[in-house]
């Protein structure tokens, strides 16, 4: 979950990891460790119709998170970095 500066939406204030509830590193605005942000806008098919949901998640829980997958997380390496 993300906390943001009001009327800022670039100004992060706060961020915790939605599965173990670890605070995370922010400096200056910015998010200063690995974190996966998850969201989702549910439509018209879903049961969850209209609704927005959002998480994130420290890497810990992110890499236990992918280890119950039957198929493997596609990796592909990045020539940029965030
Ligand atoms: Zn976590």
């Amino acid at each position: 979950m993300r906390k943001y500066a009001k009327g800022d939406s670039n100004a992060l204030l706060y961020a915790a990891c939605n599965m173990c509830g670890k605070e995370l590193l922010i400096e200056n605005g910015l998010l200063k460790e690995g974190c996966f942000h998850g969201e989702q806008k549910f439509g018209y098919f879903s049961e969850k119709d209209g609704q927005n949901h959002s998480f994130d998640m420290c890497e810990a829980c992110y890499n236990k998170f992918i280890k119950m997958f039957k198929i493997p997380v596609e990796v592909r390496e990045e020539t940029e970095y965030l």
